[in-house]
């Protein structure tokens, strides 16, 4: 078949109405419950099993086996406001939001509702399987953060699906390594037209902190313009992405042992803090293009006073902490309105990585 039947055959294999009903679920972060309510009906109805924690991270599966394979998502979304004159249009192999009152694009959440509706999807088709979808993924991590590991135990990997685009497969996410390179090949992710690459701060990344000890990655899954009221999804590298995690659900069935770095005692390790720079330096730069010259400059100049000073480095890894939340209202005091977390966050990960990087560069 030519690709772009190919891509028109995928396309048409997309289950509409579930993922229309994912996109009108309005779920922002710390608000999660009617999607929560939603995943959990729909996997039992695929004859999972399904755990909430405290925190109100879903933990589901479905058979019996020795082990499985896993697959994570995220419930929150970035859109704070969801207007009752909100519907989803498809426009050739594209998928939109459109606010019919304000007559304008408004954002339908396919991050992460995309990797939602994989592991539904999945869910239907397998006879075993693990996945958690997390809370509050776009505002620190934290459903990961406070994630039961022992869910993990007899996993053999656990593959994220919540990146943009159509090919991305992330190895390492915000310096920390997520697996080696066996994992790739032998998920055969290339026939998918996937390729190895670095990617942001996200659950999987938080799981390995967190000591995860089996190969992880994230996927990109066919949405494009996250975090913006133009975000829109491609149905058929939607789909391509559903035909790469059901062949990795068949294919993979040995487990895939990878240890974690400990990134807090590896600072002085060039090769992880040049990486890590880099790492920051991009999502710096896909953040910068969201905020203008100005925001960024008094952002800047706020973080680095308070972040050159050593001390902060490791406590404030995360701007969910005590810590975080006071540089937060720093900054929001100075811009003068209500500046996302996310682009603090990015920002603060920039300037900690630039600094790391050249602290790397003295000491040769
Ligand atoms: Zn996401």
């Amino acid at each position: 078949m030519k690709t772009t039947d190919k891509r028109k055959a995928n396309a048409k294999k997309i289950d509409i109405s579930l993922l229309e009903t994912l996109y009108n679920l309005h779920a922002p972060s710390g608000d999660e419950s009617d999607i929560q309510n939603y995943c959990a009906e729909h996997a039992e109805a695929a004859g999972a099993s399904v755990i909430f924690d405290e925190i109100g991270n879903l933990y589901i599966t479905k058979g019996n086996a020795k082990s499985y394979g896993c697959f994570i998502a995220h419930m929150d979304e970035v859109h704070q406001t969801r207007s009752k004159y909100f519907k989803t249009h498809i426009i050739g192999n594209t998928i939109y939001g459109y606010d019919h009152r304000a007559e304008s694009f408004s954002g339908i959440g396919a991050d992460d509702k995309n990797g939602i509706y994989i592991i539904l999807k999945l869910l239907e088709e397998a006879k075993e399987m693990k996945a958690v979808l997390f809370v509050e993924e776009e505002i620190g991590c934290i459903g990961s953060r406070g994630a039961d590991m022992q869910f993990f135990d007899d996993c053999r990997y656990a593959v994220q699906i919540d990146r943009k685009g159509n090919k991305d497969f992330i190895t390492t996410a915000a310096g920390q390594e997520l697996c080696s390179d066996s994992f790739y090949e032998v998920t055969e992710a290339a026939k998918y037209g996937y390729t190895k690459t670095v990617g942001a701060m996200t659950d999987i990344m938080q799981l390995k902190e967190n000591g995860l000890n089996i190969a992880g990655c994230n996927l990109s899954c066919g949405y494009y313009n996250p975090h913006t009221n133009n975000e829109n999804t491609n149905l058929a590298d939607l789909q391509n992405c559903f035909n790469l995690c059901l062949h990795i659900l068949d294919k993979v069935t040995t487990m895939q042992p990878h240890t974690p770095i400990n990134r807090y005692y590896n600072y002085n390790q060039p090769h992880t803090q040049t990486d890590m720079y880099y790492d920051y330096k991009r999502t710096y730069y896909e953040e910068e293009e969201r905020i203008n010259d100005l925001e960024q400059q008094e952002i800047e100049s706020i973080l680095e006073n308070i972040i050159y000073s050593d001390e902060y480095i490791n406590k404030l890894y995360y701007l969910t902490t005590k810590e975080g939340d006071e540089i937060i209202k720093q900054v929001r005091k100075v811009i003068g309105y209500n500046v996302s977390k996310t682009t603090i966050a990015n920002v603060f990960y920039y300037l900690i990585g630039y600094q790391l990087y050249y602290t790397k560069t003295d000491n040769k």
